[in-house]
């Protein structure tokens, strides 16, 4: 195949680390369909090689992360210009990889999508995950309650240690009951739930009334039609299912995001863990290790 180049408003950067995140296997099993074939992956961080025509405000050498890399499993790649970010100098290119796609998601989900206040409840599920762990600890920031759900006493031990106030095995116990119990029967304010189809019902039962349900995974596969007057008869509930696009759709707002995720990296009050590194050339590794629930925080691929 031939090396990319830059076109109108592209950079090309030289990837020194490629972000996992589970889109690419629902994109991998046609869950997402995508025009075949396709390079997989849209998270990297790399050094600028060239810059485009129209391009303004980087220059070769730049170091650059983004979320819109166009085919990022590769050692060469092209990216808008607009949707990339500059790197500081004090972060290193895995670190920004590793925070990038899911430390934005879990700024917008924790601030915009439901934006928490001192005090309320949330629910995290698969709170171990590279998104969890980032959510937990924003959710902390903000002054929540954070009760999360895990599969494994090692993954439970992680989001403790990233800050949630109490974990659940929601592959052994009724969560929802859990939840109750732990609030007093009141429920939460606020269930993150990227489970989809195995968790959704029961995270509608661990609400308080007028609270939210954001749904924005399915990892464990989609969640099947149902009747909205089940938000009525649960106790008027919200229901949203956002994506990231949609909450970094201006430069401003991308910038702003990032700003912050890289502030609290620098002040040590956002740890980042890199669970797995795979060279590029194992990828179909990382797949089955994330698919199978064998991973913890962030997956990186290195080529
Ligand atoms: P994770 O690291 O969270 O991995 C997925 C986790 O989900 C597993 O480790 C596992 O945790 C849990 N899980 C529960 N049931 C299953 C199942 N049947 N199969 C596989 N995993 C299962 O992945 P990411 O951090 O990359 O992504 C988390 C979710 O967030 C995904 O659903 C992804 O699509 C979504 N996402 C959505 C975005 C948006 O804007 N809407 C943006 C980014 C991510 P455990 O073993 O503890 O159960």
């Amino acid at each position: 195949m031939a090396d990319p180049t830059a076109g109108p408003g592209e950079l090309l950067i030289d990837i020194d680390a490629i972000g996992v995140n589970f889109i690419e296997i629902y994109q991998r099993e046609g869950q997402y369909p995508l025009a075949r074939p396709f390079t997989p992956g849209s998270e990297a961080a790399g050094r600028v090689r060239a810059v485009g025509p129209g391009v303004s405000g980087f220059r070769t050498g730049d170091r650059i992360v983004s979320q819109s890399v166009k085919g990022a499993y590769a050692e060469l790649a092209v990216v808008p210009a607009e949707r990339a970010v500059r790197i500081p100098d004090a972060i290193d290119s895995k670190l920004a990889a590793a925070v990038w796609l899911q430390g934005l998601t879990a700024h917008y989900l924790s601030h915009s999508a439901f934006p928490l206040a001192r005090g309320d409840r949330a629910l995290v599920h698969a709170a171990a995950g590279g998104v969890g762990l980032l959510l937990c600890q924003m959710a902390k920031l903000r002054g929540a309650f954070v009760i999360g759900t895990a599969s494994t006493e090692e993954k439970r031990e992680l989001a403790r240690a990233a800050g949630a106030d109490d974990m659940i095995d929601y592959t052994t116990r009724d969560f929802a009951a859990e939840a109750r119990r732990i609030t007093g029967g009141a429920g939460v304010q606020v269930v993150y739930d990227s489970v989809g189809r195995t968790t959704f019902d029961r995270s509608l039962d661990s609400l308080a009334m007028r609270g939210m349900l954001v749904l924005f995974g399915q990892s464990s596969g989609p969640v099947p039609p149902f009747d909205p007057q089940i938000l009525n008869r649960k106790g008027s509930l919200f229901l949203t299912r956002p994506t990231l696009n949609h909450y970094v759709a201006t430069r401003e707002e991308l910038v702003s995001r990032a700003a912050d995720l890289f502030r609290w990296i620098e002040s040590g009050e956002l740890a980042i863990r890199i669970g797995a590194e795979f060279p590029l050339d194992r990828a179909a590794d990382a797949h089955r290790a994330l698919a199978g629930r064998q991973t913890t925080g962030k997956v990186l691929l290195v080529p």
